[in-house]
């Protein structure tokens, strides 16, 4: 078969596996509805500050995010988080609490109570659980770890990776590596102390240590840079609009700068979100169509917001806070921008970002909400004791942010397996399949590229 390939949507899986399958030799057509690269990753600069609306940063989970920024000629722009945005702080009670990191830490910490300091205590002596997929991770942290603190420390990060609900979202299919603790080791502290003893024996390091990094001008950096390399094979404003098997093997016809146009292809690489390609492929496969449908994106409103440093009472010495459901407040958290990474802002400004909506959220966002906008920045002016009122407010409404791996996750996972046997040369790819982080997206990307290439 002609090693040939079109790629669909330029957001970073598409990028990456587009880069990997171009330089080992196949002749690679992208095809991306908007005008730039990036999809979720995306950067604007203005007036002084950088703003970035989809991710802030990303961990080095794997060396494969430094080895490609190295190869499309960015490594030099790569930057880490400073040292004093390592603290994260929890809204307990209308007070920022630092989340402890060290055993002693935790027990002199007021975010949680005795009762629950000591029932966490009895996590080693608690048995393992039948079937994670079908679990929530709810349920799993209540049963280990006690409802507080399910409440004041799994809560709030649920909030901050998937904007998800932990009663609907499933402990094995959205934290796999958090479900083999109990799998392996029979618990989440003996899974630590045995797990770090490990890893010392094999001189690696924790998933948890993973650099936090970013680029100079911003995440969008990255995907720009792939795309450089790609250049000329990238169509942009080319919006895909059905999917066609055919003898050849698939015919795709999408809308270019608004004229109709077609083409055929071997292989295909879908990476765009799964509600998007759900209506697509409904003639090669509608159980495929309905699967994808049912992923469930919620809606996330990013905020992000200028001060005057010298306006701002709370000291600025951490990655930011999460608001655990509890608190009953308007939105999940803030990151403190500009204290993470240098260059946000000038030097006596400070800028934040901050995440509205989510799949608990009941609040009806829109793009110009004010009244939202409004409270929100009441709000957050209150915790953070800012005498002044912002220099910049931007938004952005994501209307459908990031899959959510739900319960019952499992059969779309094995569906989707099944789809690719059943139709050799398509393959499904994007953040809704084996992870939403960037680091995740990269790795599977490298994942797909070495499939395609040993079929
Ligand atoms: C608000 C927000 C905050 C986040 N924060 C973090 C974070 O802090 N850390 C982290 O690691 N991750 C974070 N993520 C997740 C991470 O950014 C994404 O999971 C990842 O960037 C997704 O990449 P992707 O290429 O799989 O999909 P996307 O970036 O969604 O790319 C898909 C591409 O397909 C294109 N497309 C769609 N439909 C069509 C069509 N019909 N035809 C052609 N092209 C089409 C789109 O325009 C887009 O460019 C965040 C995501 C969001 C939304």
């Amino acid at each position: 078969m002609e090693k040939r390939i079109v790629v669909i949507g330029a957001g970073i899986s598409g990028l990456a596996t587009a880069y990997w399958l171009e330089k080992s030799g196949f002749e690679v057509a992208l095809l991306e509805a908007k005008g730039e690269p990036g999809g979720a990753m995306e950067t604007q600069i203005e007036d002084g500050f950088l703003i970035d609306f989809g991710p802030n940063s990303g961990l080095e989970t794997t060396p494969l995010i430094s080895q490609l920024a190295e190869e499309v000629g960015i490594k030099d722009e790569m930057i880490y988080a400073n040292e004093e945005g390592s603290n994260r702080y929890i809204l307990k009670n209308n007070s920022l609490l630092a989340l402890p990191t060290s055993p002693m830490a935790f027990f002199r910490s007021k975010l949680f109570s005795l009762p629950a300091k000591l029932r966490l205590m009895q996590e080693p002596f608690i048995g393992k659980s039948e079937d994670g997929y079908y679990q929530s991770i709810s349920e799993f942290v209540t049963r280990r770890l006690g409802r507080e603190f399910l409440d004041y420390a799994i809560d709030p990060f649920v909030s901050g990776v998937f904007a998800g609900d932990p009663n609907k979202l499933s402990v094995k299919s959205a934290f796999p590596k958090l479900y083999r603790l109990e799998e392996l080791y029979g618990g989440l502290i003996m899974g630590m102390i045995k797990g770090a003893k490990e890893r010392k024996k094999r001189n690696e390091q924790s998933k948890q240590n993973a650099k936090m990094f970013s680029f100079k001008n911003g995440m969008q950096t990255f995907p720009a840079a792939i795309a450089n390399k790609l250049k000329g094979k990238i169509h942009y404003h080319s919006s895909v609009n059905e999917i066609i098997k055919t003898d050849y093997g698939y015919k795709i016809v999408y809308t270019q700068n608004g004229e109709r146009a077609e083409i055929d292809t071997p292989r295909i690489l879908s990476t765009i979100p799964s509600h998007t390609l759900s209506n697509k492929i409904k003639s090669i496969d509608s159980k495929l169509s309905a699967h994808l449908a049912e992923i469930f994106y919620p809606k996330v409103m990013v905020m992000f917001l200028g001060f005057n440093k010298s306006s701002i009472g709370q000291k600025l010495d951490g990655f930011g806070y999460l608001i655990p459901t509890k608190e009953n407040k308007n939105f999940l958290g803030a990151i403190w921008s500009s204290t993470i990474f240098n260059n946000r802002t000038a030097d006596d400004k400070a800028s934040f970002t901050i995440f509205i909506g989510g799949a608990k959220s009941s609040n009806p966002l829109s793009e110009n909400n004010d009244t939202i906008i409004r409270e929100v920045i009441s709000e957050f002016k209150k915790t953070m004791r800012i005498s002044e009122e912002p220099l910049m407010v931007k938004t952005k409404l994501w209307d459908k942010a990031i899959p959510q791996y739900n319960l019952g996750y499992i059969e779309h996972e094995k569906y989707f397996e099944q789809f690719e046997l059943n139709n050799p040369g398509f393959y499904l790819s994007g953040n809704y399949r084996g992870g939403i982080s960037v680091g995740d997206c990269v790795k599977n990307s490298e994942v797909t590229a070495k499939r395609i290439i040993e079929s």
